[in-house]
């Protein structure tokens, strides 16, 4: 059987990762999170002091960045020049600078190959920004993952709670909207749903619920 490779494409906090996570399990698929792999690069800017504003700057750091990815237990793991890095990346400073960091096309060019390679031999369920619209245009399957503002804001609320760095729901909702517009916006490969994508808004949708659709537009579509 060929494989199958399903893009997941959306805005922060409209659940791609947990969906594709449960769905890749119930697929036996493999999960990967181009975030993290995004993220990781973020979080080296941060520490480094580097200004993200300052393009030529994080271009320069880029040769010297070893990014590996590796699945423990099935949750995949992300190693900065040989060191774990994946609770790390998802402090909420990472996210801003990942943020105006993916802005940079280099830097896009710099994983683009990556990304690919991993869904070269295995099938996958890969979620980002511009999956279904750069990384995996031919993509079997095309979702593009949604829900409103507010809905998206509480739920990273909770999930920021869970991992122990809360924070109140006017800051997560003014961080959800300052990277919506800045993901939107940039020139290089910007979020935007693909022409051939399936749009799934879950604002009015529980987990379970957002599951069992998805899971049944990749039948739908995936098997075709
Ligand atoms: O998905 P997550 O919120 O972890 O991604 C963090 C940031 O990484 C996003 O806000 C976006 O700027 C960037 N990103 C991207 N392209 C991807 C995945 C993430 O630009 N494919």
């Amino acid at each position: 059987m060929n494989n199958i490779r399903i893009a997941i494409d959306g805005p922060s906090g409209a659940g791609k990762s947990t969906l594709a996570q449960a769905a890749a399990a119930a697929l036996g698929y493999i999960y990967v999170d181009t975030g993290a792999i995004y993220r990781t690069i973020g979080l080296h800017i941060w520490k480094s002091g580097v200004d993200p504003a300052d393009t030529e700057a994080v271009i320069a750091e880029l040769p010297g960045l070893r990014i590996e990815l590796h699945y423990e237990d099935g949750q995949q793991r992300m190693l900065l020049n040989g060191q774990d890095v994946t609770e790390e990346i998802r402090l909420p400073e990472v996210s801003q600078y990942t943020s105006a960091v993916s802005a940079i096309p280099a830097v896009r060019t710099f994983l683009l190959e990556m990304q690919r390679e991993l869904a070269r031999t295995q099938s996958v369920i890969m979620d980002g920004r511009d999956i279904g619209t750069v990384v995996l245009p031919d993509a079997e399957v095309k979702i593009f993952l949604t829900a409103s503002t507010q809905a998206r804001a509480e739920r990273r609320m909770l999930e920021l709670a869970r991992r122990g760095t809360p924070q109140d729901y006017e800051n997560v909702l003014k961080e959800i909207e300052e990277r919506d517009w800045r993901d939107t916006h940039r020139d290089a490969a910007p979020l935007q749903q693909a022409a051939d994508a399936i749009l799934l808004d879950t604002t009015a949708l529980d987990f379970q619920e957002s599951l069992d659709v998805l899971l049944k537009i990749v039948q739908e579509r995936g098997r075709t």
